[in-house]
């Protein structure tokens, strides 16, 4: 008879569900890992943050393989035909990654690791008990002794508790589509330094990140009131063409994806763990694409969460409600610097006062880079602590 108890039960397979997976089960912990889709799946979020490699390293991924180094992080005002390029050198580098093959590579070195893995199946209920956790999917009931919710933006357990918190004025909706390059100028150069690009916009800011095999990934993403009179993909389509950089690099370029959108993306939960039951990645938060720390905050707090869990659960107190305090309120750190960091770049400017500026400041511009590669927990970074002061040193 199929086995339905197990020490954890994770909802959701990307990257925070299979990196908690994964760790748990190489303590030696029995985990199930649901997922309501099949592997590979699309999703989009391809620009890697490099603080992200110590967890890639945990779970025995070397992703030097299949994806495109990212250089670094370049931010364009075409207007001004002002610019700045923050690179990730040292101990700094990382990738920009297709997520469908990259997540699956997660989801595939899960099961290696012997966890225990169901897809296509949905889970549609959950009750952390005192005692244990029971879940029922669409198709069986499972038992555990605890639960991670890594269900992503569907945030299975902050919609049950109501403890999603919307975060207003950053990025409003994000209207995306993936080209193959034709070989010109400009592709090459893009595709020899791998950086992300941020063009700003009137109506907002666009990323382009190249990936592997001449594809790039485009999006727009709107913070602005815009007069609604455009359909999305003509609004997109209008951004492109005002730019002159997309629309050199765009030249002849193949069409491999219609205009997709992403609206209201940006949320806190305010519950993210409590009896028997700990959030991860976007079940816990999500903020912005523009410093692209999604799929980083993901890994990240789901080694946090497994770390303090398999103590809990070697000790026989993972019922505890407070075990994730702690680590909580580490992970909290990065997560507000992040935050703060990104209103400035809506409401603030920041690009314009001080990323551009940065050149002449070089201390400034090493502690930027700091935040842009996801090195939030740092004791001596300056800015950092300008940033969660309230005013930084530009002011
Ligand atoms: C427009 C946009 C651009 C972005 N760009 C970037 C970027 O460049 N770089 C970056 O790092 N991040 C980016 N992100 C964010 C990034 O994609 C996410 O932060 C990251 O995927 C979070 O990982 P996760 O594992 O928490 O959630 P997900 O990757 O969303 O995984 C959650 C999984 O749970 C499954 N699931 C959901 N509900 C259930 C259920 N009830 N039962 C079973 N399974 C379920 C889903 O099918 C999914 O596979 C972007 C986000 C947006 C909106």
């Amino acid at each position: 008879m199929e086995k339905n108890n197990y020490d954890v039960i994770i909802a959701g397979a990307g990257p925070a569900g299979t990196t908690a997976a994964t760790l748990l089960a190489q303590y030696g912990h029995s985990v199930l890992l649901i997922e309501r889709d099949q592997h590979p799946r699309f999703h989009i979020g391809e620009s890697m943050l490099p603080m992200s490699e110590s967890v890639m390293q945990r779970l025995g991924i070397d992703w030097d393989k299949g994806n495109l180094k990212k250089g670094g992080a370049e931010f364009i005002d075409e207007v001004s035909g002002r610019r700045t390029y923050f690179p990730f050198e040292g101990k700094y580098h990382t990738f920009q990654v297709e997520r469908s093959v990259f997540d699956k590579r997660l989801f595939d070195n899960a099961i290696e690791h012997g966890v225990i893995v169901k897809q296509q199946e949905r889970v549609m209920s959950v009750i952390c008990a005192e005692s244990n956790v029971q879940l029922d999917t669409d198709k069986a009931h499972y038992q555990g002794r605890y639960l991670i919710d890594a269900t992503g933006r569907d945030a299975l357990m902050g919609k049950k508790l109501r403890s999603i918190d919307k975060i207003k004025n950053l990025g409003k909706f994000a209207l995306y589509k993936h080209y193959k390059l034709a070989e010109n100028e400009a592709a090459n150069d893009l595709f020899a330094h791998g950086n992300i690009k941020i063009l700003l916009s009137d109506i907002g800011w666009i990323w382009c990140i190249p990936l592997t095999e001449g594809r790039l990934s485009v999006g727009l993403v709107v913070q602005k009131n815009t007069s609604g009179e455009l359909k999305q993909a003509a609004l997109f389509e209008q951004a492109i063409q005002a730019s002159p950089y997309m629309s050199e690099l765009l030249i002849a370029a193949q069409t491999l994806s219609e205009v997709q959108i992403e609206a209201d993306f940006s949320y806190r939960n305010t519950q993210r763990y409590g009896r028997r039951f700990a959030c991860c990645g976007d079940a816990a938060g999500f903020l912005d694409p523009v410093f692209s720390s999604g799929f980083f905050f993901a890994v990240k707090t789901a080694e946090f969460i497994a770390d303090q869990l398999h103590k809990g659960l070697v000790s026989g107190t993972e019922g505890a409600e407070e075990l994730h305090q702690q680590g909580d309120a580490f992970y909290q750190k990065g997560f507000k610097t992040m935050h703060l960091l990104i209103e400035r770049f809506y409401c603030s400017n920041i690009v314009e006062n001080l990323f551009f500026e940065s050149d002449r400041q070089l201390d400034i511009k090493r502690e930027i880079v700091a935040l842009l590669a996801g090195d939030l927990w740092q004791e001596n970074n300056s800015f950092q602590q300008g940033l969660l002061c309230g005013r930084n040193k530009m002011a």
